[in-house]
């Protein structure tokens, strides 16, 4: 957890490796790296975008400022990040 976990997060890059290449032999699949923001709204901040080190990851953010909860999906890379749709089946 990073000090400040209002404003930011952190993730053990190892620990995040060991969950990706967990999955290689198994079907088992990392579906993307969750994160909440609990008084701002669901969108990557400069921080995010800055930090986000897994471009092929699907960087989903949740915000608990409203009921309930609004949750949307990002590809973070290039120091872009655009949406990606949320389809439930
Ligand atoms: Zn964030």
């Amino acid at each position: 957890m990073h000090g400040t976990p209002e404003t930011r997060y952190e993730i053990d890059p190892a620990q995040l490796r060991e969950a990706i290449a967990s999955t290689d032999d198994t079907d088992r699949h990392l579906v993307g790296i969750y994160h909440s923001h609990p008084r701002t709204e669901p969108k990557p901040s400069d921080f995010d975008i800055a930090n986000a080190r897994w471009p092929a990851q699907v960087y989903v953010l949740t915000s608990l400022r409203s009921e309930p909860p609004e949750v949307f999906a990002y590809r973070i890379t290039g120091g872009k990040a655009p949406m990606l749709p949320i389809v439930e089946s």
